[in-house]
């Protein structure tokens, strides 16, 4: 059996070696290394591919966040709302930036952030709401929507993890994920579902005064050559790493439905087992992951265990080959960094009881039968004794 890895990129990337190596060679050959037409490109291929106006690539995730923050004009002192369960990234930016990060506890079923606690931690000076559409499903925008607008509040979606995720509206009509909010920010991490090969990020509006604006920031504030309008930073997506995203634009759909296909696999192997619960889908797609399903991008396949010593399962799955980890294993508001004395560890029930429950599961484009049934019943086996 080839050897499981967390995420393998070597296959994707032998698949697509070619175009990859020419369109690099290309770069180097008219060394426009920042800013070349490359980039151009792919943010194009790109807009059309989200159906939105405005792609701002940049150098990470995490820079996407901030300067979508820097965007919008936020203030030291507005509160901005994100939940406790997600990468330590979202709330470093708010922080970073002398703003006030409100953090609240999230949804047992899609670990996306409890719409509940959202509205009782709206005060005054709430400017924001980032949602984290974690592990690959949209959080619930329509309810985010809907409170942002009666609030006055800016919603800024964190689609590092969500590329290529549709939403589903009530009333039936679809957006993909990032491109909802009035901003949203991705990550092409090398894990995430449209990795480069390094850092890379973008961010998405339909608003053209924003755009505007941003297109700025991430150019150290410059409109015109050497004008520096407003303080700005330098994020900018290498020719480069232009050149692997666009050559794997055009598979991302396939290489979802990959991660898709694995994780119904995964599903159907763990129906029976009581112990194990299985990721949840909530917007759209009914309950059984289909050959359809466009709700879920599966960047993580996360499962819940009840009553089973997580510790000595990971051990022993280490000891068989099997690579798996713990997102995350601390919530935001017990870090450090994070900690605040306005929380109160009874807002925080489900992130506080995720953290020892949850387990994820190798997850990427080229799994085969034979690793994931070596995985599903080396851990059934574990379970039954
Ligand atoms: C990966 C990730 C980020 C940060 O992206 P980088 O490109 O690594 O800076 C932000 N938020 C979430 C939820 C992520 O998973």
């Amino acid at each position: 059996m080839k050897k499981i890895q967390m995420v393998d990129l070597k296959g994707q990337y032998n698949d697509i070696k070619d175009v990859v190596s020419t369109s690099i060679d290309n770069v180097i050959e008219n060394t426009a290394f920042i800013n070349g037409p490359k980039v151009h490109e792919f943010q194009k291929n790109l807009e059309n591919y989200l159906g939105v106006k405005h792609v701002i690539p940049c150098a990470n995730g995490t820079d996407a966040l901030q300067i979508a923050m820097m965007g919008l004009g936020l203030k030291p002192g507005d509160e901005v709302i994100t939940a406790d369960f997600t990468f330590a990234a979202t709330v470093e930016v708010i922080a970073l930036l002398n703003l006030t990060p409100v953090l609240v506890d999230v949804n047992e079923d899609d670990f996306n952030i409890d719409i509940e606690a959202l509205k009782k931690a709206i005060t005054p000076k709430t400017k924001a709401i980032v949602p984290v559409h974690l592990f690959g499903q949209c959080a619930n925008m329509e309810a985010i929507l809907e409170i942002a607008k009666a609030h006055n509040l800016y919603v800024i979606e964190d689609n590092a993890q969500a590329i290529g995720t549709n939403y589903t509206f009530k009333d039936g009509t679809k957006a993909k994920a990032g491109t909802i909010g009035d901003v949203g920010a991705t990550s092409f991490f090398p894990s995430k579902n449209l990795g480069a090969y390094g850092d890379g990020g973008a961010i998405f509006t339909n608003d053209d005064d924003l755009a505007h604006t941003i297109r700025g920031i991430v150019n150290h504030g410059m409109y015109k050559r050497y004008h520096h309008d407003v303080v700005g930073v330098n994020s900018r997506l290498d020719s480069i790493q232009a050149a692997v995203l666009d050559a794997k634009l055009p598979k991302l759909d396939s290489y979802n439905k990959a991660r898709q296909s694995a994780a119904k696999k995964y599903n159907k192997a763990f129906e029976a087992i009581e112990n194990i619960i299985t990721p949840e889908l909530t917007n759209g797609c009914g309950e059984n992951i289909c050959d359809t399903c466009d709700c879920h991008v599966f960047h993580q396949y996360t499962l819940k265990l009840k009553n089973i010593d997580r510790d000595a399962l990971v051990k022993h799955l280490n000891e068989k080959g099997i690579p798996c980890g713990v997102y995350y294993p601390i919530p935001l508001h017990l870090q450090k960094a994070y900690a605040d004395d306005r929380y109160k560890e009874s807002d925080f029930p489900v992130t506080n009881q995720l953290v020892k429950e949850v387990i994820s599961l190798p997850m990427h484009t080229e799994l085969n039968d034979e690793q994931i049934e070596f995985i599903t019943s080396t851990i059934i086996k574990f379970i039954n004794g």
